[in-house]
């Protein structure tokens, strides 16, 4: 087995194999680009480094010693050489880009005597002492595990003791020192002495990489962000550029688009007389790219030139490392950019515009659950704000919360329900958990790569970096800026789109869609083969949804028309009624009111179709909470002031004690409702049809679907497809006009899926509630699922994913794939569509898809990413 592979041999196919950097260093060496040489060796042999119980295969030595033969010739240089000594970078490098969880180490190589050499042949006293003192700190936070603070704390006391206040300003005198004490600092930590031997450093080096994969950070990262734990890292060993050498030198990062908005120039940052870490570590702030063009033009231009070759061949935005060494470019790293959600939309169609990507390519560009980003809130334009402070605009949205300084508070204080905006100096991936509770991330230091930019980005964050005004008093809990001083617990707010730092709460507003967008998801409508509707219950929300590209409704719920103040008394009359008469006598108010409901829907979506489900929840949902009456007249009954009204409320009393129900959600519900009072359900069909026939007089074209919910047999299904034929025939004859509709049933209970071929000869179209059809097919009552088991069962990985969350393809789409089956069996041109939550959710829309379903519906807001994963789910 081959486990290690110079830079020249790779490309970037071998991904797996090399991990992302290794891939990508090997194309760019093979496409000609200025890479230092180097080798990777392979994520196999990470995987069998922990099989065999973290050792290190048999034979990866003698593959490493022989490659680094070949490097050495290369470069002129040797590992250990007093004369000229090589140095490598040792650089993780997994299969999928996890920013900053791993580790990296630099200058590896160098030991009392190389530095020797070193300092000769760069004649750089300064340059060469800081090279060691940093390879120390970084092989001892790696490989040694001593903290880094306990280097930091002796690099602060030399330069205090220099009276200085930053990095670049020590002597080399100073340096030395600190490398001595640095060592000694190992001795007394690690209890051995710095290891001296470059060999010795290498393989502790590669081993300690290795172990990076699994540390703590690196697992919660992947944890977020679903990637595979068996993986493994790559581990690159690269000869080492400096940046560091004096002004003629540099490094620095770059996007070749803007990553915020798509914008087509070259974004990023770079520092002059700087090695690697520094420009991502917000250290020094560093200077726009755009700066690069007057310092070093003939450097900047390669590496503009650079850039654009890159974008060419990747076919996508590109995120580069690069340093220059006395002002000469060399390339460390290039990947796919990270970018937010309006930057990743634009780019897809400018892309597509320059003719770089089809369409189809284009459309796979976009993740569709990043969406969710662009319907992200704004500040209100019209709000009174009032800017105490001004950073860098690191990722879009707005946010306020109260202010938390610290990742933990901020995790215990969201799950308590409180909004928080995290406010900090600088992130660290030691963060991540307090950045995923946080609305919003404001830091004082660090550029727009900055590891709280990057992670907020990433997890379509609101964030502002940078905002050098912010003075922060980690042990006080305060941040004093622009004059005012906030106290931990108290509100602020931040737009990550401009940077702005706001006093206070302030009013946000959700946003609008660019054209930009529109096209692009329009170009998602000619490639995807199944519908998008959406779940709406008001006409508001049925205009939002055709806005958002919805063609129709897949459900509109009619309880929550029963909820309103105003008709509730005639819904608890109703409910209360002894005999047909009074119950007809309620529903004779209530019909009007339905009927307006129904009007309003229809017309906002005229020519489109529209489900509507005839009432679903149990009865004493509509009546007042028991404990709540019984406190009520016994109250009456002690003061005995009203016996009228404590006749009433004993009457309800009894009333919800009959109603109550040991498991309601298997209860008196759904369509069994509608077998004890059909006359509530003749109620909700002539409302719909009164409103049809009204509005096809207007001149409009309703197209009304009439769902039975909770069906488990297919002579329920006829009892109401009857009554309903009957109330369509008598309103067209009464009104003198003809309409469109249809009638249908939910699937959404185990028995409804097994019988679907019968089901289907009584139904227009079936529509799974996979809610309810997840609740009983697993037997877990939703809400006591979450919070109390569920947990467990996707740490034991039982479920692999929240069934409610993420469709059951396994078991809840078994049964539904028998269903397609029995109703198209019976009926091939059956209209089947799910209008769970699960409608809304890519992986769900994809399944669906799959098993050939008409539409998928969800909450208008999640249209646009429903019609992005459909068209994901058909190329
Ligand atoms: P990360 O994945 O955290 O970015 P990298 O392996 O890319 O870690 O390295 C960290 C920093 O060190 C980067 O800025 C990179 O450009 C720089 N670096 C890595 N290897 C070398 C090298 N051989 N010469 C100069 N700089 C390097
Ligand atoms: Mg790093
Ligand atoms: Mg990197």
């Amino acid at each position: 087995k081959k486990y290690v592979y110079l830079f020249n041999e790779g490309k970037a196919e071998m991904r797996g194999l090399l991990g992302g950097k290794g891939a990508n260093l090997a194309e760019m060496t093979n496409i000609g680009l200025p890479v230092p040489p180097g080798m990777t060796i392979t994520t196999e042999a990470c995987k069998e480094y922990y099989h065999a119980g973290k050792k290190l295969p048999d034979g990866l030595l003698d593959e490493i010693k022989k490659n680094l033969a070949i490097l050495e010739e290369k470069t002129g240089k040797k590992l250990g050489c007093i004369q000229n000594p090589l140095l490598v970078s040792v650089r993780s490098g997994a299969v999928f880009s996890m920013p900053g969880m791993m580790d990296t180490i630099l200058n590896l190589g160098l030991n009392e005597d190389t530095l020797k050499a070193v300092v000769a042949n760069t004649n750089n006293e300064r340059f060469a002492y800081d090279a060691f003192r940093r390879f120390i700190q970084m092989f001892s936070d790696v490989v040694l595990e001593i903290p880094k603070h306990e280097f930091e704390i002796l690099l602060d006391k030399q330069k205090h003791a220099q009276g200085v206040t930053f990095d670049q300003e020590l002597t080399a005198e100073s340096l030395r020192k600190i490398i001595d004490n640095y060592k000694a600092l190992v001795q007394e930590k690690a209890g051995r002495p710095f290891p001296e031997d470059p060999m010795e450093q290498l393989i502790l080096s590669i081993e300690a990489v290795f172990r990076s994969w699994n540390n703590d950070r690196a697992i919660i990262y992947r944890n977020l962000n679903k990637i595979d734990h068996d993986l493994g890292t790559a581990v690159n060993i690269q000869s080492m550029v400096f940046g560091n050498l004096g002004n003629d030198s540099g490094t620095g990062v770059a996007f070749t688009r803007n990553p915020s908005t798509g914008e087509n120039v070259l974004y990023g940052e770079f520092l002059t007389n700087a090695q690697g870490e520094d420009v991502v570590a917000g250290i020094r702030t560093p200077r726009p790219i755009s700066e690069l063009k007057d310092e070093m033009p003939e450097a900047y231009e390669e590496f503009a030139r650079t850039a654009r070759l890159l974008e060419k061949h990747y076919k996508n935005m590109q995120d580069i490392e690069f340093t220059i060494e006395r002002k000469k470019l060399y390339m460390l790293q290039t990947r796919n950019g990270k970018r937010t959600a309006q930057a990743a939309v634009k780019v897809a169609h400018d892309l597509v515009a320059e003719g770089m990507v089809t369409k189809k390519e284009a459309i796979l560009m976009v993740e569709p659950a990043q969406l969710d980003q662009l319907l992200h809130r704004q500040i209100d334009p019209k709000a009174k704000v009032e800017v105490i402070a001004k950073g860098l605009p690191a990722s879009p949205g707005a946010a306020s919360g109260t202010v938390v300084f610290d990742a933990d508070d901020a995790d215990r204080l969201a799950k308590e329900g409180k909004k928080v905006l995290l406010v900090r100096t600088e992130t660290t991936p030691d963060d991540i958990h307090g950045m995923v509770a946080a609305q919003g991330i404001l830091t004082s230091r660090g550029g727009m790569t900055s590891h709280a930019a990057v992670v907020a980005r990433g997890m379509g964050k609101p964030c502002v970096c940078g905002c050098e005004a912010l003075k922060i008093d980690y042990n006080a809990k305060t941040v004093s800026v622009g004059g005012k001083l906030i106290k931990e617990g108290e509100p602020l707010s931040i737009d990550g789109s401009t940077g702005r730092v706001l006093f206070g709460v302030v009013t946000l507003k959700d946003p609008e869609l660019s054209g930009e967008f529109m096209e692009f998801l329009e170009w998602a409508d000619e490639l995807k083969e199944i519908g998008v509707r959406a779940n709406a219950d008001t006409p508001e929300d049925a205009l939002k949804a055709r806005e958002f590209g919805a063609k129709g409704i897949g459900l509109t719920r009619t309880e929550h028309m029963f909820m309103a103040q105003d008709r509730l008394p005639y819904v608890q009359q109703m409910i209360l009624a002894e005999s047909l008469e009074d119950r007809e006598e309620a529903l004779s108010h209530l019909l009007p009111m339905q009927q307006g409901d129904f009007y309003g829907i229809l017309k906002a979506m005229d020519g489109y179709p529209v489900c509507i489900r005839l009432l679903d929840p149990p009865l004493h949902e509509f009546l007042p909470n028991q404990e709540d009456l019984v406190i009520e007249t016994t109250e009456l009954r002690i003061t005995g002031k009203d016996a009228k009204l404590l006749e009433e409320k004993a009457e309800l009393l009894k009333k919800v004690r009959t109603l109550h129900e040991f498991n309601p959600m298997l209860g008196h519900r759904g369509c069994r409702l509608g077998i004890t009072f059909p006359e509530v359900y003749d109620m909700q069909v002539r409302a719909i049809f009164n409103a049809t026939a009204q509005l096809t007089k207007e001149g409009f074209q309703p197209h009304p679907e009439v769902e039975i919910p909770l069906t488990i047999d297919v002579t329920e299904m006829k009892f109401f497809k009857e009554r309903i034929d009957n109330i369509a025939k008598e309103v067209m004859e009464r009104e003198n006009v003809q309409f469109h509709y249809t009638s249908g049933t939910m699937i959404e209970l185990p028995r409804a899926a097994l019988l679907a071929d019968e089901l289907a000869t009584a139904s227009d179209f079936f529509s799974f509630g996979t809610n309810d059809l997840t609740q009983t097919t697993l037997g877990f009552s939703r809400d006591d699922a979450e919070g109390k088991f569920m947990d467990d069962y996707l740490r034991a990985k039982i479920l692999k994913e929240n069934p409610f969350i993420v469709l059951d393809r396994k078991g809840v789409g078994k049964l539904m794939k028998l269903a397609v089956e029995g109703g198209r069996k019976t009926k091939p041109d059956l209209l089947i569509g799910i209008c769970g939550e699960h409608g809304g959710e890519p992986s769900s829309v994809e399944f669906c898809h799959m098993i050939g379903l008409n539409f998928v519906s969800c909450s208008p807001y999640r249209v646009p990413i429903a019609r992005l994963a459909a068209a994901q789910a058909a190329v």
